[in-house]
C-alpha cells in the first residue's frame, strides 16, 4: 500500500500537492457578499436568501419598523439596539 499526501482547498475542495499551493487557491476565492434586510430599529435581520425572497425580506423589515412606530418605542428600542450592537444597529437619540 501506500498513503497520497494531498492538500485540500476549503473553500474549493480541490487537491493541491502541497499547502502553499492549496492556500494560494484558498485566497483567490473572492469574499461572498451577503445581505440582510434590517429593521432599522431593533436590528433583527432577514436573509433575502431564504424562502421570502429578497421582497419579503424586505417587507418583514418593514413591516417590524412600522410595528415599532405603532408601539411608540422607536427611540427606546432604537437607543437600546445601538448600546447591545456597540453602536453598530440602531441609533443613538441623545
Ligand atoms: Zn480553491
Ligand atoms: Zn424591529
Amino acid at each position: 500500500m501506500r498513503i497520497d499526501t494531498y492538500y485540500q482547498c476549503p473553500v474549493c475542495q480541490k487537491a493541491w500537492e502541497t499547502e502553499s499551493k492549496a492556500i494560494i487557491c484558498r485566497n483567490q476565492h473572492p469574499a461572498i457578499k451577503k445581505q440582510w434586510y434590517t429593521c432599522g430599529v431593533c436590528g433583527a435581520g432577514w436573509n433575502p436568501d431564504a424562502h421570502w425572497g429578497e421582497k419579503g425580506a424586505a417587507k418583514q423589515a418593514r413591516t417590524c419598523e412600522q410595528k415599532h412606530q405603532k408601539k411608540g418605542e422607536v427611540e427606546e428600542v432604537s437607543r437600546q439596539t445601538f448600546f447591545l450592537s456597540g453602536g453598530l444597529q440602531g441609533k443613538y437619540y441623545p
